[in-house]
């Protein structure tokens, strides 16, 4: 009997977010790279979604429609992504307008901020290189190098955009059950995105998968692009502790970011629940 392996991936970007690719060259991109199911999960957009599914019909890829929403836990942000969303269900809808004018806030108040030590027009700036895309801290940074003020985008961050520099302003995002309602009220499964990339010790990793659960949340991203050998063994142990499914998905954003490519990060281990039992025929 011939062994298949259907390969899944449940998390990547468009150039709607902060990706490079538009939603139908993902597409092609994952089905060359042998992915059999995929989700798209753009920054609080499901703008790519309807552009993705029908290339994926056209390709005979399996698509599954996702998003990844920018929430507060305690001080820090953490990502939740939504899969098998219906794109058009009000709450969610309403949830990603309000996303919109967090982002739109967050960017007028950077702005102001630059503008204090005498850099000018960061916000037109920065909304013209997004180009129509969710605007962030990215396009701000990109302001900065074409502007000369910085040479890199590492350095943007380090003199102004990050933590304690002067251009740093709070996140306006929802707090974590409210992300996850908006998710399930779509009729999706909210996963928690890349568990081991939040920079916590493992006890407030805990807490926050405690809370996740709590809060209604279904599934742990177990595996997010390659990684190092035992994570993903490790947070398949912490999502059965607390009956959680497990989630897999590359986070590509890019094709030159070889450890985020499409499909491309080993199998799930043997002891999880993928996430894709919810939703498959029984
Ligand atoms: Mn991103
Ligand atoms: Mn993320
Ligand atoms: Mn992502």
């Amino acid at each position: 009997m011939e062994f298949t392996v259907t390969i899944y991936d449940l998390h990547t970007h468009s150039l709607v977010s902060d990706g490079i690719l538009s939603p139908a060259a993902l597409v092609s991109r994952a089905k060359l790279q042998g992915v059999d199911v995929l989700a798209l999960t753009d920054h609080d957009s499901v703008a790519g979604l309807t552009q993705a599914r029908a290339e994926a019909a056209a390709q005979d890829l399996g698509f599954i429609s996702g998003i990844e929403l920018s929430c507060q836990w305690g001080k820090g942000g953490v990502h939740i992504v939504g899969l098998n969303i219906d794109p058009e269900n009000p709450v969610l809808l309403a949830g990603i307008e309000r996303q919109a004018k967090a982002r739109q806030l967050r960017g007028e108040l950077i702005a102001e901020k630059l503008r204090k030590i005498g850099i000018e027009g960061a916000l037109a700036g920065a909304l013209k290189i997004a180009d129509g895309a969710v605007l962030g801290r990215p396009h701000f940074a990109e302001y900065l190098i074409e502007s000369g003020k910085v040479k890199t985008f590492k350095m943007a961050f380090k003199k102004y955009l990050g933590a304690g520099k002067p251009g740093d302003v709070k996140n306006l995002w929802p707090d974590m059950p409210e992300a996850i309602s908006w998710i399930k009220a779509a009729g999706g499964v909210a996963v928690l995105a890349h568990p081991d990339k939040y920079k916590m010790t493992r006890t407030k990793q805990r807490a926050l998968v405690a809370d996740f659960a709590n809060a209604g949340g279904e599934a742990l991203e177990v595996i997010s692009g390659k990684q190092n050998t035992g994570v993903a063994d490790y947070l398949v142990r912490l999502a059965n502790q607390f009956y959680l499914h497990a989630s897999c998905g590359s986070d590509f954003h890019k094709p030159d970011h070889v450890w985020q490519e499409l499909g491309a990060f080993g199998t799930m281990p043997a002891d999880s629940n993928p996430v894709w039992q919810l939703w498959a025929p029984q």
